[in-house]
């Protein structure tokens, strides 16, 4: 712990104090691995946020990179780079037929799906983004708007205008809510820091008909579920739909930050010269990042293990709540998992921490799960173990 409390000893003294820190400092990691400064070794079952979706410094994201770093960084927007286009494509050829913008971050791919929607609509007089409650959407000030959860908004008033909530899985409450003034609508089809909410079927469709009929954007917030996690390319392939704006960051990046709009059809062409801009938004190196992740998932085929790992986890954690009284509720799509508990979860996540096994705990009572795709059931089983473990201590 020597070398570990020397560096939060300098956060404390030199690092805002943002965030909910746990005395973790990881030095290094390998697919579901990581080590900390002083050498000790974790099984990493929520890397990064799912940043590291396919395992942290996957060794053709790692190729990608420092081929790309010998050639060129960063070029400004005024010109083209090759690997912007090429991502671009790979977007294009696993969704739908549209054009992307790039940005750093998933609040800002999701600023330019807002800022899309409301250009769209601006002839007509609308502007209005309905969202859902408990989502999550960001922390710039127009994305803490968007977020249907108060925690992120309190003390930063005045809020932007023209965001409504709405009950997520509910349609009347979206009938209702929409008017003449209705831009888009926005929600994550799995809200993740939610408590792992799954949107019905029957819900997205009629979604999807509501838009259609009353010309309004249905904008897909996939920045935590797409790139592969929920057992498809993107969570909205789950579905027998197609949303007009996807945005996605987390794992597209392989580890480097990345936002990304993908607007489909007629949509791709509403942000015109001068309308939207980001200084960093597909820079080479980045971009180079993103075509490792995406040349990784189809050669090692990372969605069909996904799919196989999920399932088997599943089982696993469905073992345990036979044998917990306090685990309430499993929901898992692929590997996207939320365990539900009747008592609070921090306890068991800080537990599973010293016991060497990373996970998550949102809306304090559910466990988050999100091993990378490239997990083994080797890994599974020792994880399961773990939290055996600590469960049973309770
Ligand atoms: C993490 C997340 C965001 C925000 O992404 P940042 O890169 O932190 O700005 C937005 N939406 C969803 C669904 C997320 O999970």
């Amino acid at each position: 712990m020597k070398r570990t409390e020397k560096v939060i000893t300098a956060y404390d003294r030199y690092v805002m104090n943002t965030y909910k820190r746990v005395p973790l400092c990881i030095d290094k990691a390998k697919g579901a691995k990581l080590w900390d400064i002083d050498g000790k070794v974790y099984l990493d079952f929520f890397p990064g946020w799912a940043v590291s979706g396919i395992g942290h410094c996957h060794p053709t994201v790692i190729a990608a990179i420092n081929k790309q770093a010998k050639r060129l960084l960063h070029v400004s927007n005024n010109y083209y780079s090759q690997p912007q286009a090429l991502l671009a494509e790979a977007l294009v050829k696993n969704s739908f037929p549209g054009k992307v913008f790039f940005a750093n971050s998933g609040a800002e791919a999701n600023e330019a799906a807002v800022k899309l929607a409301r250009k769209y609509g601006h002839p007509k007089g609308k502007f209005e983004i309905i969202t859902m409650t408990k989502s999550f959407h960001g922390r710039t000030l127009a994305m803490i708007t968007a977020t249907g959860q108060d925690k992120v908004k309190i003390g930063f008033e005045p809020l932007p205008a023209g965001f409504i909530h709405v009950p997520f899985n509910d349609i009347e409450a979206v009938k209702e809510a929409v008017n003449e003034k209705t831009a888009a609508i926005m929600l994550e089809p799995i809200q993740c820091e939610g408590g792992i909410n799954i949107a019905d079927q029957e819900y997205i469709k009629a979604l999807r008909a509501l838009c259609d009929e009353k010309d309004i954007v249905l904008i897909f917030d996939e920045v935590q579920t797409g790139m592969g996690r929920a057992g498809k390319m993107f969570a909205y392939q789950t579905y027998p739909i197609e949303p007009d704006v996807m945005t996605l960051a987390k794992a597209l990046g392989g580890g480097l930050p990345i936002g990304a709009c993908v607007a489909r059809g007629k949509f791709g062409d509403v942000l015109t010269p001068g309308t939207h801009a980001s200084t960093f938004g597909g820079s080479p190196i980045v971009c180079a990042a993103g075509l490792g992740v995406f040349e990784a998932i189809k050669k090692e085929k990372l969605i069909a293990n996904t799919n196989k790992m999920g399932s088997y986890l599943r089982k696993q954690l469905e073992a345990l709540k036979k044998k917990y009284h306090f685990i309430k509720e499993i929901r898992t799509v692929a590997l996207i998992i939320g365990v539900e508990l009747s008592i609070k979860g921090d306890d068991i996540y800080k537990e599973c921490l010293k016991e060497g096994l990373l996970i998550n705990c949102t809306q304090e009572k559910i466990l988050r799960i999100m091993p990378p795709m490239t997990v083994t059931k080797l890994e599974i089983d020792k994880a399961i173990k773990i939290l055996d473990k600590v469960f049973s201590r309770i």
